[in-house]
């Protein structure tokens, strides 16, 4: 099959013929139909992550189940489906009780093990982390949930609660950024969008943000708490660095509640938290790891029903030899939304 191959740390990505993968018992292999490009593969490549070299990145896709390990009993050759970035073992308290995000002996596509930019990728536990997809959803738009519109429903809905008539403030614009903006409104909730590129607040606007703040080395929290009188119920950073994390805190109101999404890799050190804050006014702060396949039906139907329409915010769809000529860069990238490769191209 062919595969964007990375042979060493930062090395440039190339498009290869690789052997295919084999389903591990309890999983699947799935012919990739889509896959999307996110700032996690450029960690990947860039070595933050522990990982085997020769790689194949790539942990946000969606397919058609082409081959059935032993052991599986849901899933046929045939089946439409996508998955979580974080595949749980299906055996674990955490997996059982529907929390595999958090699994200890978690797989994830791409880090893990070979992941989706290629023809094929092979998936673990597929009876705990498979989801089916619906006829109406398209492989595009369902390859874009399983990290970036996943994480941030999950953060919103699932840690943070959001409810009607609240402020949301989303540090960051980006894929994962968008997805809150969009995920905040489809709840009733009324957002700040904050970000360093005037395009990508644009979009944020489009997707319903009341308000877009350029963080131009202006204080968003000073200027987050004139907009909300006072600073919002919850923020999300959605960027990952020490200062969009402080951020993030400083633009909550008392007894807000921070999701924080972004990744802080360590390679860039513990951040300083703003913790006298979070004490003195009782801010929650709320990690969120992906979602599990188990917490997807409630998304999906809004999906279904056209409440949320996460193709919106696919920006492009690419082949894999643009997407090889493109990771090492996709740091800096500005496009505002979501990458999506097509292997079959
Ligand atoms: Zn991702
Ligand atoms: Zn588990």
């Amino acid at each position: 099959m062919r595969a964007v191959m990375i042979d060493a740390v930062r090395s440039q990505p190339e498009v290869r013929d690789v052997p295919q993968p084999s389903a591990p018992v309890g999983g699947v292999v799935v012919r990739v139909m889509a896959t999307g490009m996110c700032r996690s593969d450029w960690h990947a490549w860039a070595g933050h992550d522990d990982i085997a070299f020769p790689h194949v990145p790539g942990h946000e896709l969606a397919g058609v189940v082409a081959e059935v390990g032993p052991d599986v009993t849901r899933w046929q050759v045939g089946d439409r489906v996508t998955v979580p970035f974080v595949c749980g073992c299906g055996r674990c308290e955490w997996c059982r009780s529907g929390n595999a995000q958090v699994c200890p002996d978690q797989e994830q596509p791409g880090f893990t093990h070979w992941g989706s930019f290629a023809e094929h990728v092979a998936l673990h536990a597929a009876d705990t982390n498979l989801v089916a997809l619906p006829a109406a959803i398209d492989f595009a738009t369902a390859a874009s949930l399983g990290c970036r519109f996943a994480t941030a429903f999950r953060a919103l809905v699932g840690r943070a609660r959001v409810a009607e008539g609240e402020w949301v403030t989303v540090v960051g614009a980006g894929g994962v950024g968008l997805s809150a903006v969009m995920i905040a409104r489809a709840v009733g909730a009324r957002v700040v969008a904050v970000d360093r590129n005037p395009e990508a607040l644009a979009v944020a606007a489009d997707l319903g943000a009341e308000h877009t703040l350029l963080a131009d080395g202006r204080d968003v929290p000073a200027a987050v708490g004139r907009l909300t009188d006072g600073g919002s119920h919850v923020a999300v950073d959605a960027v990952g660095s020490e200062q969009t994390c402080a951020d993030a805190i400083l633009s909550l109101r008392r007894r807000g509640r921070l999701a924080q999404v972004g990744l802080l890799p360590p390679v860039e050190g513990h951040p300083r938290v703003p913790m006298a804050r979070v004490i003195a006014w009782e801010l929650d702060l709320l990690g969120s790891h992906g979602m599990s396949a188990a917490d997807y039906p409630p998304m999906m139907e809004l999906i279904r029903s056209g409440a949320l329409q996460p193709q919106r915010l696919v920006e492009r769809t690419i082949g894999l030899e643009e997407a090889a000529a493109l990771l090492p860069g996709f740091d800096g990238a500005t496009v505002a939304g979501m990458t999506i490769i097509d292997p079959t191209r």
